[in-house]
């Protein structure tokens, strides 16, 4: 197994999974939303661009995103790629689809992770991760260390993400069943759509991911 797709609304627990593959299966995380936010930070022309657009929770044009994948594909991966958060629209998945066969790459499985509108609010409004290392934590599941220290780099800097509001959350969860859940027929009828409970323990998704990937 190799390039795996983390499908899943907002808060299914897409990044957390994907730190976790990364670390042990030496697989490269792809994450359209960390690299605009990388843009945002660095003061780029199209971090400007899409600032108000990611407040607001609408996605970005299918051409930024799709540049910014074509641009990591280049790079290889030994372990594979995991793309978390892409691709979200039917366009993506079909400019994806031709850019994994002008490499000679497929895709070995889409992981659907399913979690219901209740868990996604709760999952979402209490989330941080780490300003140093973006370990993600949750204010209830997976607090910080009493010490105030990453339990991974020792930092102590927090960060919440301005999108991370009740507001934004209600229009990113439209934008996924309006643009994003039809790709869950796509890939269905391509055959190879996976689904896992994503309401299961950390723990328990990551085997279910093991058992999919086949290791
Ligand atoms: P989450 O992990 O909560 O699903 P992301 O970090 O993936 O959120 O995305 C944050 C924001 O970045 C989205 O609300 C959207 O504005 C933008 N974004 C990220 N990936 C894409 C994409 N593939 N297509 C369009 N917009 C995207
Ligand atoms: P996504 O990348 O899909 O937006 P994250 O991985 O950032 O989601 O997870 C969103 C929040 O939910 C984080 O605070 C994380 O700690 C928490 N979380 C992730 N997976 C689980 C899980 N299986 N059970 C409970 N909480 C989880
Ligand atoms: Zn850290």
């Amino acid at each position: 197994m190799r390039n795996i797709i983390l499908l899943g609304p907002p808060g299914a627990g897409k990044g957390t999974q994907a730190r976790y593959l990364v670390d042990t299966k030496q697989m490269v995380q792809l994450s359209t939303g960390d690299m605009l936010r990388d843009a945002q930070a660095a003061g780029t022309e199209m971090g400007k661009k899409v600032a108000a657009i990611m407040a607001e929770g609408k996605l970005v044009t299918d051409q930024i995103v799709i540049g910014l994948i074509r641009e990591k594909l280049q790079d290889g991966a030994e372990g594979g790629f995991i793309f978390d958060g892409f691709p979200r629209t039917l366009p993506q998945a079909d400019a994806l689809a031709k850019l994994l066969s002008d490499m000679d790459m497929k895709l070995d499985a889409v992981i659907e992770m399913q979690v219901d509108d209740e868990a996604l609010v709760a999952r979402v409004s209490g989330r941080s991760t780490c300003g140093q290392c973006g370990e993600v934590y949750h204010d209830e599941t997976k607090p910080w260390p009493e010490s105030g220290e990453c339990i991974n780099c020792g930092s102590t800097q927090v960060k919440r993400r301005p999108d991370d509001n009740a507001e934004s959350l209600k229009t990113r969860l439209n934008e996924y069943y309006k643009k994003t859940s039809p790709l869950i027929g796509y890939y269905y009828a391509k055959g190879n759509l996976q689904r896992l409970d994503g309401l299961a323990s950390i723990d328990e998704v990551r085997e279910s991911i093991s058992w999919i990937m086949g290791t």
